[in-house]
């Protein structure tokens, strides 16, 4: 037996902290014990009954998780190897992460990288891990730090904390969109250069404003990404990975054929496999650890439907561990 988080079906709305049997886990030819989760936005939206990302019930989310695999019957994974996964589903059809135990398919993990631990690969998660593949876009676009500067919104939540950490390591400008004037200190610890008020991006505006970016990483979407989007500098990219402030995008062609400003979708559930190794390498290479660490604190499972509530009211900062063992 071990303990999980698990989510009922919508009609019962109910997220309960209980002792479970594998005969909860999903199929798999790997048994993981895990170590550590994360809590992400879209591991909030499942404890709290929010539609569209649990899909499969009675559920356990959690879509990330990093421990040492306990069974294999895969020759490319052994008992004892520490691995880490991202997303392919787990926590929304394949049972995930706030749990002991997880049973998983080997061709989705990822060998934990030699210089950083179970801990900080979860301090890191989906948000870093997207966060890096968003930078990697950038630059596969010919984005560089001479190009001019980098906005990033949601600045203090876990995308925008690493995202605005990796590019002020590599070198970039980085100019911060946040909705909490409170936190522009800390803001301009892990690197940015400036902070806007999420207020002078809402709203609808003019298709085209002035020149100001070379690069975008939004996590906001609706009315942020489309007047991010018009203060796009001429051939700049914008990488778009989330919604917290909506899904649809009220935004004009201007920018894109009088600009020439190209708009980049990012997806990490599925990413294919060498995309992640890439980005997992140059997290190792480019995130400084001591900003990490500085960046996140750690939770118990017990806490997860609290911190889950407060993540979608916009009330937590940077990451958040959750410590499946305490
Ligand atoms: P967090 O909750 O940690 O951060 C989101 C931040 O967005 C908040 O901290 C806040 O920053 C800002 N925000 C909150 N509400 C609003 C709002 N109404 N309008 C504009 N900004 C708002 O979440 P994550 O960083 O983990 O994820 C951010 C987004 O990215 C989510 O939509 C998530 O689903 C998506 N995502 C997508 C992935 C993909 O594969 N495409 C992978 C990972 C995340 P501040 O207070 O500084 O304004």
């Amino acid at each position: 037996m071990f303990n999980a988080i698990v989510v009922s079906k919508p009609d019962e709305q109910s997220t309960v902290l209980k002792s479970v049997d594998k005969s909860m886990l999903s199929d798999g030819d790997v048994v993981i014990n895990i170590a550590y989760s994360t809590l992400n936005y879209k591991d909030a939206l499942a404890v709290c009954h929010k539609p569209g990302v649990v899909r499969a019930w009675p559920m356990i989310p959690g879509i990330d998780l990093a421990g040492i695999v306990a069974e294999s019957s895969n020759d490319k994974f052994k008992v004892g190897d520490a691995i880490l996964l991202n997303g392919y589903g787990i926590g929304e059809v394949h049972t995930g992460g706030f749990a002991q135990q997880a049973r998983v398919k080997s061709e989705w993990l990822v060998p934990l990288p030699n210089n950083i631990s179970l801990k900080q690969s979860m301090a890191i998660g989906t948000a870093g891990y997207t966060a890096m593949l968003c930078i990697l876009a950038l630059e596969k676009q010919g984005v560089t730090p001479s190009s001019g500067a980098i906005l990033v919104t949601g600045a203090a939540g876990g995308v925008g904390s690493i995202a605005i950490s990796i590019l002020n390591k590599l070198g970039y400008s980085v100019i911060a969109v946040s909705g909490r004037v409170e936190q522009t200190d800390y803001l301009k610890t892990l690197g940015a250069r400036e902070v806007l008020p999420r207020s002078g991006f809402e709203g609808r505006n003019k298709p085209l404003l002035k020149e100001r970016f070379a690069g975008i990483v939004d996590v906001a979407g609706s009315h942020i990404l489309a007047n991010a989007i018009a203060q796009t500098q001429y051939g700049g990219v914008v990488t778009a990975c989330g919604l917290a402030a909506g899904m649809d995008l009220p935004a004009s062609m201007a920018p894109f054929i009088l600009r020439g400003v190209k708009l980049i979708g990012i997806d990490s559930v599925m990413a294919p496999m060498q995309d992640r190794l890439q980005a997992w390498q140059r997290l190792t290479q480019d995130l400084d650890l001591t900003v990490l660490d500085s960046l996140t604190h750690t939770i118990s499972l017990s806490q997860v439907p609290v911190f889950s509530e407060q993540l979608l009211k916009g009330q937590v900062r940077g990451r958040t561990v959750v410590d499946v063992n305490v």
